[in-house]
């Protein structure tokens, strides 16, 4: 489970300008997949699709999961199949606690207390995000950006799709954060299949296969060496 197909995939937000213009890939089983390409190449609408947030027409190309048409899987098993990291996560004016349960309904203080720490928010799980701290009951630091994203992932690892959607932030982070993600990602990425709008070098070279778009097509599709080797 968690094999994606994209078999020649159209598609247009108005009717006229195609955002995505036949674009046909695999993503094989618990593989890492890179989307590169410049602002409104394509990337972030390749996503939307999977998640189907718009359905594609008849005669516009097929997605499938494990060979299966997602037109013709419920909203609600595709949603339990995939789990989304976006941007910008936004969180519950809840403890972190809380906010990490939510991935996994009937989760076990331990289950929850096992994915803060593979995010490294295990220190913050009494806190809320605006930093109030219910254990001590004082107000301490809001949580920055970096650390919503990283509640954002140790909820995910909680719900344990096997597919996961990423979409990295461009925000300028301190390096420190910048690492802590990388290693929450890390974690929450190995065995699953994921798509992920890449930013990041580190991020590029570190998947399996990149694809990059350009104005709705796939120009370029390999490894990171293989597209090194393109004069
Ligand atoms: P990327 O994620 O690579 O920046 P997108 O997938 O968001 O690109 O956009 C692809 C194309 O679709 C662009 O031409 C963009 O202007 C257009 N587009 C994206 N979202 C919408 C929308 N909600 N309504 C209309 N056009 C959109
Ligand atoms: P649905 O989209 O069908 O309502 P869920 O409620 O299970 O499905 O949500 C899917 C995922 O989106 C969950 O794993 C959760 O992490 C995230 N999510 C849903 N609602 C919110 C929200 N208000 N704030 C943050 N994350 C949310």
């Amino acid at each position: 489970d968690g094999e994606i197909e994209f078999d020649n995939v159209f598609f247009s937000y108005d009717g006229r300008t195609p955002a995505l213009d036949g674009v046909s890939f695999k993503v094989p089983k618990g593989s890492a997949v890179a989307l590169v390409g410049g602002s409104g190449s394509g990337k972030s609408t390749i996503l939307r699709l999977l998640y189907r947030f718009y359905d594609l027409k008849e005669g516009q190309g097929r997605i499938l999961i494990d060979g299966q048409d997602i037109r013709d899987v419920t909203q609600k098993s595709l949603r339990q199949a995939i789990g989304v990291v976006p941007q910008d996560s936004v969180l519950f004016n809840s403890s972190i606690g809380y906010n990490i349960g939510y991935g996994k309904f009937g989760s076990t203080p331990e289950e929850i207390e096992a994915a803060a720490k593979s995010a490294q928010m295990h220190d913050r799980i009494t806190s809320f995000p605006d930093g109030y701290n219910t254990k001590v009951g004082e107000r301490g630091v809001r949580l920055s950006g970096g650390e919503k994203q990283r509640v954002s992932i140790a909820r995910t690892l909680l719900k344990n799709p096997p597919i996961l959607l990423l979409d990295e932030a461009t925000s300028a982070l301190d390096t420190s954060t910048e690492k802590d993600i990388q290693k929450a990602l890390q974690n929450l990425v190995q065995g699953r299949s994921s798509l992920s709008i890449a930013h990041r070098l580190s991020t590029i070279a570190s998947s399996d296969v990149i694809l990059v778009l350009k104005d709705g097509h796939v120009t370029e599709h390999g490894s990171f060496n293989e597209l090194m080797e393109i004069e």
